[in-house]
């Protein structure tokens, strides 16, 4: 995209505080778009630095795989919010904006990766709630994973003064 930030004085520029937003970050807000229709979902995900990819799961039908199906290409934001500025009408953050394609996974070895990378970024203690998932159960066959490379990343922060 050939815009830039009209505050640069405001744009997070280097990749390890834009990298430790996702790293620190549980859910991503994502806008898709069908037939010049938008839609807005919030999902949870896990980072896996390696690939610089983010991995997400959900349930096998409904609207928002509808819009990934017909259209993989995602911008997303992940916020961390450092709250309201009292007295000058503002608010403190730090965000990144993504873009990238969707994927859906389909062989075992890279739906077991997803979920390793989801319960790595969430959990305390990944090894016992991995033992909960894996091929087989429930919970895995119901589930839908995806996979979000992320082919551009802008980071943007407003402090408090
Ligand atoms: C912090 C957070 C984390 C989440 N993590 C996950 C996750 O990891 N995986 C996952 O699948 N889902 C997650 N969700 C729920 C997700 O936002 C969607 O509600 C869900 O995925 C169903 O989306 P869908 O498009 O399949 O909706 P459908 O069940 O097909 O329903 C579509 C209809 O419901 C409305 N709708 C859908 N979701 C919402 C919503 N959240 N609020 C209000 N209206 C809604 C739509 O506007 C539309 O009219 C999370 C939500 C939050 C807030």
């Amino acid at each position: 995209m050939n815009y830039h930030m009209r505050r640069s004085d405001r744009e997070i520029q280097d990749a390890d505080s834009k990298e430790a937003i996702i790293k620190n970050g549980k859910y991503a807000i994502m806008a898709l778009c069908k037939d010049n229709e938008p839609y807005i979902v919030t999902l949870s995900y896990g980072y896996d630095a390696a690939t610089r990819s983010l991995y997400f799961h959900g349930a096998k039908e409904g609207l928002k795989l509808d819009f990934l199906k017909a259209n993989p290409r995602v911008c997303a934001t992940i916020i961390e919010d450092q709250g309201y500025i009292f007295g000058e009408c503002s608010h403190a953050y730090r965000t990144v904006v993504i873009r990238g394609e969707m994927e859906f996974l389909e062989n075992d070895a890279e739906r077991v990766k997803g979920i390793e990378v989801m319960i790595n970024h969430f959990e305390k203690d990944p090894a016992k709630m991995m033992a909960k998932v894996h091929p087989g159960t429930g919970t895995w066959t119901n589930t839908v994973m995806m996979r979000l490379t992320i082919t551009e990343i802008t980071g943007k922060e407003r402090k408090k003064s």
